[in-house]
């Protein structure tokens, strides 16, 4: 399962993010970096909560009087490394821009839940009904056939393949 991911997307460093943003029309601000880089430092579909949690509950500063002293204390990691609260309104912006330019895809999986992909290549998915969990498929050899004339006024604008997995075994609990 994992090797569809690790074939087709690698985590991306800061710097990579504000070059995607800029590639893309988005004036890259320090909270649109910070926002981008939650998605696309990570190989998997966030959901905007996700992203949200994830910014909120990153390494302290050295400005932090729990510094040295929490689970975290003296990792060094990608995330950003002051801490600062990044808002719901931040995130939600800064997602829809990026769905405005191209940039992400969001995928409505579940009624409830849309998930924001950080996958540029042509791809679809496998959704695993009992996790949640959503992993790439390359779209190259898939072809789809007999697809109906799009509604007057429209053009088809893309393809997305869900295919809905569940364990082989089922167990009964
Ligand atoms: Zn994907």
């Amino acid at each position: 399962m994992p090797r569809y991911h690790s074939a087709m997307n690698t985590p991306r460093t800061r710097q990579e993010v504000a070059a995607l943003l800029q590639a893309h029309g988005v004036h890259a601000t320090r909270q649109r970096i910070d926002v981008a880089h939650a998605l696309f430092g990570q190989t998997r579909h966030l959901s905007a909560e996700d992203i949200l949690e994830y910014l909120n509950t990153g390494p302290t500063t050295e400005t932090d009087t729990d510094l040295g002293r929490g689970p975290l204390a003296g990792r060094s990691n990608d995330r950003p490394v002051t801490r600062r609260a990044v808002s719901k309104a931040t995130v939600y912006n800064t997602l829809r821009l990026l769905l405005e330019r191209g940039a992400i895809r969001a995928l409505v999986v579940e009624a409830t839940r849309v998930l924001y992909d950080p996958n540029n290549a042509p791809h679809h998915h496998f959704f695993n009904t009992l996790t949640g969990e959503l992993t790439d498929f390359p779209a190259g050899p898939v072809t789809v056939e007999g697809l109906p004339v799009p509604p007057a006024g429209t053009v088809a604008d893309g393809v997305d393949i869900v295919v809905r997995i569940r364990p082989t075994a089922q167990t009964s609990r």
